[in-house]
């Protein structure tokens, strides 16, 4: 306790990251980072970037890359706001839609930033659980002005149909931020109602289908007035000159992308199809990783012992997660080494 930082702050735990070893041995399958390199335009980009022009600021407005954005989506530049990754989007929407004393719906299990992000603020947070198997299990009413849907949801993999999400939306009186973080990986996803709804914003990351997390860039895209409002608060220079240069190239690059998310949907494939060999349930995934019900060992044991063999997957513990492991899909290679460990460790090889 110290007297002079705020008692909510005081109280709070604070987000907990998955670890970021430097051991370049270690096969890092926690974080849902994308295993291969980013577009080969990204590092032309970089090369061809004139480091004299850091001395200036960056566009505040991200102007370039906000219209590349909405050409893309379909829609006018006014409706897409650009961040220093979709975390800072997400704190801009608690900033920005929920009053002083007002709450903050989403899922549980769902991504564990949401319930910081409302301890950060002294908010109330309303965690609506799940169904038994992590499906969705909406109640008629929830009582908050800002709902975080995360779809595909995090740490499950599952995703939510978006009939169901748009009828939730057109009664739910506040404001709904779908993250969407996974998006490039599913089959299907709900930018439309971003474009049709007053009450929605979707955002999406260059964090995992563009491998671009080292980099720090997202951005939302909703009603111009939401959009507006968050855009008033953020900071002036939010996202740097060379984040948005390197955006811009791999944006430009959507066909790499999307070759990349094809690779990764075949190696989810093949490593769901290996867990179930071996008995392990395996939640269906629209995202680049599994979340999976080991068979045989407990999931914080096995947990420990992919550790002690350099492999790092995520372990949630609690009643609901506590049975599961959620594991990031890495390359082809390292899912084999992953596979193999998991048969040395329950003896089946
Ligand atoms: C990875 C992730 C993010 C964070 O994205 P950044 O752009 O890296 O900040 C947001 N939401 C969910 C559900 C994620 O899994």
């Amino acid at each position: 306790m110290n007297k002079y930082v705020r008692k909510n702050v005081n109280r709070m735990k604070g987000y907990t990251p998955g670890e970021q070893p430097s051991d370049p041995l270690i096969i890092k399958l926690n974080t849902n980072e994308n295993p291969y390199a980013p577009s080969p335009a990204v590092g032309r980009a970089l090369e061809d970037f004139d480091f004299t022009n850091l001395g200036l600021y960056p566009d505040p407005l991200a102007t370039k890359l906000r219209g590349m954005i909405a050409a893309y989506h379909g829609c006018e530049t006014c409706r897409v706001l650009a961040g220093n990754g979709s975390d800072e989007l997400l704190a801009l929407c608690v900033r920005a839609f929920v009053e002083g004393r007002g709450k903050i719906g989403f899922f549980e299990p769902s991504y564990s930033l949401y319930p910081v992000l409302a301890e950060m603020h002294g908010l109330r947070a309303i965690a609506v659980p799940l169904g038994s198997d992590f499906e969705w299990a909406m109640p008629d009413e929830v009582d908050a002005s800002l709902f975080f849907l995360a779809n595909p949801n995090a740490p499950t993999g599952i995703m939510y149909p978006m009939e169901q999400v748009r009828h939730f939306c057109e009664r739910f009186p506040g404001v709904v931020v779908i993250d969407e973080a996974y998006a490039d990986f599913a089959e299907a996803n709900c930018m439309s109602l971003a474009l049709e709804l007053e009450n929605v914003i979707v955002l999406r990351t260059f964090s995992k289908s563009f491998s671009l997390a080292g980099l720090r860039l997202g951005y939302a895209v909703g009603a111009p007035e939401l959009v507006g409002a968050m855009s008033k608060l953020k900071d002036s220079y939010n996202v740097d000159r060379i984040a948005q240069t390197l955006g811009c190239a791999a944006f430009a690059d959507m066909d790499y992308m999307r070759s990349n998310c094809e690779n990764i949907k075949n190696i989810r494939r093949h490593t769901a199809a290996e867990l179930e060999k071996r008995s392990f349930r395996v939640f269906p995934s629209q995202a680049n990783f599994l979340w999976v019900e080991p068979s045989g060992i407990e999931a914080a044991v096995l947990f420990e012992k992919l550790r002690e063999r350099n492999i790092l997957v995520r372990y949630f513990p609690g009643p609901r997660t506590g049975r599961c492991l959620r594991i990031s899909m890495g390359t082809r290679a390292q899912m084999d080494v992953l596979l193999g460990a998991v048969d040395r460790i329950l003896q089946l090889k």
